[in-house]
C-alpha cells in the first residue's frame, strides 16, 4: 500500500515549450525534448506536441499524471503547496 498522496495542480497556459501549475509553478509538461526531435513516438500515436487542458486540475503521483474529473478531492489527493 502506497501512502503517498496525489498532488493536485492547476494548469496555466503554456509559456514557450513548458506548461506549469498556475499556483506553485511546478512544470507539468515540457516539450523541449520534443522540439529538439528527441522524442520517440510509438507507432500509431501522434507526433504532435501535447499540452494539458488549461485550467484543469492535474494530479501527479510518481511518474503518473492525470486530469481529475470535476468532483471533490479524494482523501489521498492534496492540493499543491501554492494552492494553500
Ligand atoms: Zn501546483
Amino acid at each position: 500500500m502506497d501512502d503517498e498522496p496525489w498532488i493536485v495542480h492547476t494548469t496555466a497556459a503554456p509559456v514557450g515549450l513548458k506548461q506549469a501549475c498556475a499556483a506553485c509553478g511546478h512544470v507539468l509538461q515540457d516539450n523541449t525534448a520534443h522540439a529538439e526531435g528527441r522524442v520517440a513516438v510509438p507507432e500509431g500515436q501522434s507526433a504532435e506536441m501535447t499540452w494539458w487542458p488549461v485550467g484543469e486540475r492535474i494530479a501527479q503521483l510518481g511518474i503518473c499524471t492525470l486530469v481529475l474529473p470535476d468532483r471533490p478531492l479524494d482523501p489521498d489527493e492534496r492540493l499543491c503547496a501554492g494552492a494553500n
